[in-house]
């Protein structure tokens, strides 16, 4: 037939599923769970394939999908795809980079919620069987200094959030314009250690880059005011974890909350897994982009933007 195939090699939200489904130039295979001959071998038949990060779009796979116009990632990490190959052969690699932005700000603030008032902590104390009211005594938000270092797609809705707490939101990000802070009410530091000296919370929403690749670091812990927090949604690697673990050990950082780690899944020994610190540190397994709408906002958005692509 004329209509464009069509490879979906994951379970990715039912949303993405439909466009393919209603659009009259697209007809749909989805194929979850084929090795990687089972693959290769079938590459040939297709114009775009729709993945998440558990397939690997190599070279091999690449050069096989003789017809192949567009890979997309339903998600944002595009780890998962040799993208020198497919440049190489002309095809167009899309990901959905707003479509869990919500998500992550949400979590962002359960996380930055559950650090200062120790939520995980006096959860399993009760589960524990004890009863220690007096034990999780912990601060408000509200009329606090919250620093957002990156004040981009996130961090912007972070600030929004931030102010429904009745927080002072400053940001440190030498790429936004001037109007865009002040249109989030949002004052800009120019100096990260000067804006880090300021805040009581600080939250990090940068990617990370080589610039950013440990930012927070013994010198720069050194900065916080003395029991400040410090949260880390973004992706691991941006704060130097061993120093992070010996500042909350030192009391430095009254607490820590992380989504993210530099290598992931954690190994045993990993520093933020040490019990003298558990007290004070909220860990999550990266589940920032973990709700059903925002798996739902990134196939769409992949699948609208493959069709586009398809369509030229
Ligand atoms: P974005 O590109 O919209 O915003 C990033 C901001 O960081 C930009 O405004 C940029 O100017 C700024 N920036 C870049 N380098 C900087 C530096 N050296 N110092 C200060 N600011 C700098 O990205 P986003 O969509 O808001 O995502 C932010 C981060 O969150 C990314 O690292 C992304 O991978 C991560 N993320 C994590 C999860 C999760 O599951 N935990 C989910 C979604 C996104």
């Amino acid at each position: 037939s004329n209509k464009w195939k069509i490879l979906v090699t994951e379970k990715v939200g039912e949303a993405g599923l439909d466009i393919f489904r209603n659009a009259p130039d697209a007809e749909l295979d989805i194929k979850i769970g084929l090795t990687e001959e089972e693959l290769t071998k079938i590459m040939p038949n297709y114009d775009g394939v729709l993945t998440r990060s558990g397939t690997t779009m190599d070279e091999k796979k690449i050069e096989a999908g003789r017809k192949l116009k567009v890979i997309g990632r339903a998600g944002v990490g595009v780890d998962n795809i040799d993208l020198a190959a497919a440049s190489r052969r002309g095809i167009i690699v899309i990901n959905a980079p707003s479509g869990n932005t919500l998500a992550a700000a949400e979590l962002t603030m359960a996380n930055m919620l559950a650090v200062i008032r120790r939520v995980p902590q006096a959860c399993a104390s009760l589960h524990g069987g004890k009863w220690e009211r007096n034990k999780f005594l912990g601060r408000q938000l509200s009329n606090r200094r919250l620093l957002i270092i990156g004040l981009g797609r996130i961090g912007s809705e972070i600030s929004k959030r931030a102010h429904a707490f009745d927080m002072e939101v400053i940001a440190y990000d030498p790429y936004i314009p001037q109007k865009k802070a002040d249109s989030l009410h949002v004052e800009l530091v120019d100096d990260l250690e000067g804006a880090i000296s300021l805040a009581d919370v600080v939250t990090i929403h940068t990617p990370l880059t080589e610039e950013t690749t440990n930012m927070i670091d013994e010198e720069t812990l050194r900065a916080f005011k003395q029991g400040a927090y410090l949260i880390n949604c973004a992706r691991g690697g941006i704060v130097e974890e061993a120093a992070v673990a010996r500042a909350v050990r030192d009391g430095r950082l009254a607490g820590f909350a992380t989504d993210v780690y530099a290598s992931e899944p954690l190994s045993h020994d990993h520093p933020f897994l040490a019990e003298d610190i558990a007290d004070r540190i909220v860990i999550t397994p990266h589940i920032g982009a973990n709700t059903v709408e925002a798996q739902s906002e990134v196939s769409r958005i992949a699948a609208q933007n493959m069709l586009l692509v398809l369509r030229g």
